[in-house]
């Protein structure tokens, strides 16, 4: 194989995704107007990241992984791109996969939404179903072996393939589309973690940037992540959520549990933080 710098297919690839993405658009910041919230001074935004191409909210990661697998020599020409993904993930990546002409499969939960199974495959991607969510990430593995190919793992890389300091990350996209708000700076990021990636960059932004900022997550019943954040131990599994895209099974490589300031669990008993809710409903 020829060294990275003169590696032509290398060079076109990731021309096309800095073309890809120069024809692309930011994503909206709503705000969502809650009269009874308004008047105690706190103002309610939401970050669409639906409305990427794919129309899936993992379009961001996808992009980044393609772009840190390519740089790092990962990826050559007629590679099969393989990834252990709950759905959304693969969807964008099956769309980047398509732009740089390699096969991609989609390792999933046989439970997997027919909806995200068709939009994969309307891609051109290849759907291989395993038993349970557990079960991804050793499939994923096996079939970049059998192929030769490259295994994305998204839970492992998704922290580190995003520039967290800037380069338009989705923190310092929210941050500026803020900036003529009355309250510019945000008091609380509450956000989702199924890698743990959007969390970890968020959280580090906001350091890096100086800000008063918090960071919540909200992690859903299921998902190991609370426990973890409460305890500290890696080695903790779980279920797995219901709730698609969020939710893992196991501690994942990519989520950092020192940059989340509260963990919001919907869990049984609940946590002090939120009984004042539980008892209000
Ligand atoms: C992916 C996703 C997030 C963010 O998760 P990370 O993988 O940690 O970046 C949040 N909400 C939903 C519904 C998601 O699918």
């Amino acid at each position: 194989m020829p060294p990275l710098h003169t590696d032509d297919w290398l060079r076109q690839a990731i021309g096309l995704i800095e073309a890809d993405y120069q024809r692309s658009a930011d994503t909206h910041l709503i705000p969502l107007p809650l009269p009874g919230f308004a008047q105690h001074g706190i103002d309610l935004y939401l970050k669409d990241e639906s409305t990427h191409p794919t129309g899936s909210l993992k379009h961001r990661l996808a992009r980044s992984l393609f772009l840190y697998a390519l740089c790092n020599g990962w990826v050559r020409q007629g590679f099969t791109i393989v990834e252990a993904s709950s759905g959304s993930t693969a969807v964008s990546e099956a769309y980047f996969a398509r732009l740089l002409g390699l096969p991609f499969i989609a390792v999933m939960a046989q439970n997997t939404s027919p909806e995200k199974i068709a939009q994969i495959t309307f891609y051109g991607g290849r759907c291989h179903l395993v038993e349970s969510a557990q079960a991804v990430y050793g499939a994923a593995q096996n079939l970049a072996l059998e192929t030769g190919g490259h295994y994305m793992d998204q839970f492992t890389y998704a922290e580190r393939a995003t520039d967290w300091r800037g380069n338009n990350n989705i923190a310092q996209s929210m941050f500026s589309q803020m900036a003529r708000e009355r309250h510019p700076i945000p008091r609380w990021v509450v956000v989702g973690a199924g890698t743990g990636g959007t969390s970890a960059t968020i959280g580090r932004y906001i350091r890096y940037q100086r800000h008063a900022t918090q960071m919540c997550v909200a992690d859903p019943t299921g998902s190991v992540f609370g426990q973890y954040h409460r305890t500290g131990n890696a080695a903790l599994t779980a279920a797995g959520s219901r709730i698609e895209g969020i939710g893992r099974p196991r501690v994942e490589p990519s989520f950092i549990r020192t940059l989340v300031d509260r963990m919001c669990e919907t869990r049984w008993p609940p946590c002090a933080a939120c009984l004042p809710c539980w008892a209000a409903k």
